[in-house]
């Protein structure tokens, strides 16, 4: 199975002359060169910049190996509306975005978003056709009550209101648009991101063993809620740096990373992802 290494640049970085510096590093690497290149084939590639500087990265990673993602899609509207602040999801596929984020344990912390309103946004999402990939994780305090699967058990739950959604929406827009998400092709347009809250930005990781365990729980609920979602990709994310993702990389149960810090730097993204790479060859 191919793996994912995907980066998110969160509020990073400050000008948009930095944002195509950061690009430059990226794709003058020789590791994504279109035919020899080494990564491209086992390992897809995609950076989540901020939404104001969108529309130059897509823009900019046009005809290159890397996808573009938003970080996060409004929850009131998948087109238009008096929803001050917020961007759509037709507006994020219109600035080229092709996937977003959503669930990231930041909009849980800073913007108190529960995660129920989630089952709104992957529909809008699957509406306009971007791809999700969708964050779960226990905070420090759950970990510490061993209480990681139970509390991931709950946040999958979102998943059967979303295939309920799909089910319904399928109906009108597939005739029109075949290659519009559906169940059947949920293993290309769904991603899971296992981001133990206490993980991220903190240099602070789970073991291997942990988190292939867990991603064995992710996997299993998935199957039982619908046969077409057995094959979905489950990332790590959480302090995955140059250092320590060959040993991530080296689990049969994850498949790819989902990289903050490590990702604003062209060097350190590009190893995380050749460490994948090659493990998943
Ligand atoms: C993240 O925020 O998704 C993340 C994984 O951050 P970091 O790699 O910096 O821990």
């Amino acid at each position: 199975m191919q793996a994912w290494v995907i980066g998110n640049w969160k509020q990073n970085p400050a000008t948009s002359h930095e944002a195509q510096a950061l690009l430059n590093d990226l794709l003058v690497n020789d590791l994504l060169a279109p035919t020899e290149g080494r990564l491209t084939n086992t390992c897809q590639l995609m950076v989540a910049p901020s939404c104001i500087h969108l529309a130059a990265v897509s823009a900019r990673l046009q005809e290159t190996p890397i996808l573009c993602a938003a970080q996060d899609i409004s929850a009131h509207s998948d087109s238009t509306g008096a929803y001050t602040g917020d961007c759509s999801a037709q507006q994020i596929a219109d600035a080229g975005a092709t996937w977003t984020i959503l669930g990231h344990s930041e909009r849980r912390q800073y913007h108190k978003e529960p995660y129920d309103r989630l089952v709104q946004k992957m529909a809008f999402a699957f509406k306009q056709n971007l791809g999700v990939i969708l964050c779960i994780g226990e905070t420090q305090e759950q970990y510490d009550n061993e209480q990681t699967l139970s509390v991931l058990g709950e946040q999958l739950s979102v998943i059967p209101g979303v295939l309920e959604s799909l089910r319904s929406t399928n109906v009108d827009t597939n005739n029109d648009t075949p290659n519009a998400p559906s169940i059947d092709n949920m293993t290309e347009r769904l991603i899971i991101a296992y981001e133990p809250v206490w993980a991220i930005g903190t240099g602070k990781v789970p073991t291997v063993s942990e988190v292939s365990r867990t991603h064995e729980y992710i996997k299993q609920t998935l199957a039982d809620y619908a046969a077409e979602l057995t094959d979905i990709s489950v990332l790590y994310g959480g302090s995955v740096n140059a250092d320590n993702a060959s040993s991530f990389a080296a689990d049969p149960m994850i498949d790819g990373a989902l990289v903050g810090g490590a990702s604003l730097k062209a060097q350190s993204f590009l190893a995380i992802a050749e460490a994948f790479a090659s493990a998943k060859a």
